[in-house]
């Protein structure tokens, strides 16, 4: 999943603590080790104070989280005998109440305590859409600034920030819900103001991350139209913003990945070849990172090994010499560790690649 907020940028102004501890740099990895990666990291750091006494902190404090993927309880349901309260999804991979150790006899559903979870998220909602229709007036620009002095969190954050303490638990089906409202809220919105970057851009994130729901759902076609959609959204976003780039080849890279695993090569091919050309364009228009050098370079090993399995051997060895020379290329400062490994690792994967096919003869 996506490890940065697409929302990070909307976070309270007044936030010091608000900051990225994502690392684009271990993003993803070389070939075909990186297809079947988690996508690992941070969100952003974000304080809430909620008047239902929700603690983003301490999640253990707050009534309505759930002790094991600490996020908002999703279809709530209780231990018998011991009535604690899980997630149905997270309860059911233990045999003991992890709160008491009470032997689990049976789990009962609560959908009394589902439906005051419910509202609470609800009510975030509820303090956004009075603030937006009470000012019709209000300019595009000035949307970001709506901020909830008692909630003190975006709901689209807010949101995210659930889905992904639940994806990271492993609680796929509460993450996807909750991405699911936040999608909703954002086409809500893109009908009301048009296709403002910023919404193109949330939504292009969430899509991808619902896309992600999906794949770990093992409900493949489904995760390809996220991930298709999420590209189509964050193309139309005109921006040199890095992580917007990343965001849409990596979304590109995984309908080609997802395609591959289908053995459709040739539609794999074309969407790492669209992703590479994503990436090609951002070192063209800029002064290029490291980093985004790296991922032009495991761009081409993507092409090049597709076009090796379609037998196009001549077209994939110029891809893979390719990639090694941008890699002879790249200067690393001695500060740029994780970069350094990752630099060696896909060098070491692509001159593999050119030693492996040289005994071979010619078909
Ligand atoms: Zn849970
Ligand atoms: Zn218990």
């Amino acid at each position: 999943m996506t490890p940065v907020c697409p929302f990070v940028k909307v976070a309270r102004p007044d936030e010091a603590s608000s900051k990225k501890v994502g690392d684009n740099q271990n993003k993803h990895q070389s070939g075909q080790e990186g297809k079947a990666k988690q996508e690992s990291g941070e969100s952003a750091t974000i304080s809430p104070k909620c008047p239902f006494g929700y603690d983003s902190q301490s999640f253990k404090l707050g009534p309505f989280s759930c002790m094991i993927c600490q996020a908002l309880l999703f279809e709530s349901s209780k231990c018998v005998p011991c009535s604690h309260v899980y997630c149905k999804a997270c309860i059911s991979r233990f045999k003991d109440c992890p709160l008491c150790g009470a032997d689990i006899e049976k789990i009962e559903a609560d959908t009394n305590l589902q439906t005051v979870v419910d509202r609470f998220i609800e009510g975030h909602a509820r303090i956004k859409r009075s603030q937006v229709n009470k000012d019709q007036e209000e300019a595009v620009g000035e949307k970001k600034t709506v901020i909830y002095e008692d909630v003190s969190l975006e709901r689209g954050a807010f949101l995210v920030q659930q889905a992904m303490r639940a994806f990271r638990a492993h609680n796929v089906e509460s993450a996807k819900s909750r991405l699911s409202l936040c999608a909703e809220d954002i086409r809500e919105q893109l009908e009301r103001m048009g296709s403002t970057s910023e919404l193109c851009s949330q939504l292009g994130a969430v899509l991808g991350m619902m896309g992600d729901c999906c794949r770990a759902l093992g409900d493949v076609g489904a995760a390809v139209s996220y991930f298709e959609e999420s590209a189509s959204f964050l193309k139309k976003v005109q921006t040199d913003d890095l992580e917007i780039i990343h965001t849409l080849s990596v979304s590109l890279n995984k309908v080609g990945d997802l395609k591959y695993y289908d053995g459709d090569l040739q539609g794999a091919r074309s969407y790492y070849f669209q992703s590479l050309n994503v990436r090609r364009d951002a070192i063209k228009n800029t002064a290029s990172s490291p980093s985004q050098i790296l991922d032009v370079v495991v761009s081409l090993a993507k092409v090049a090994d597709v076009d090796r399995n379609i037998g196009n051997e001549d077209v994939a060895i110029d891809g893979f010499q390719e990639a090694i020379r941008l890699l002879d290329s790249l200067t690393l400062k001695s500060e740029e560790v994780g970069l350094e490994q990752r630099r060696l690792s896909v060098l070491e994967f692509l001159k593999n690649q050119l030693a492996e096919k040289q005994p071979d003869p010619a078909p």
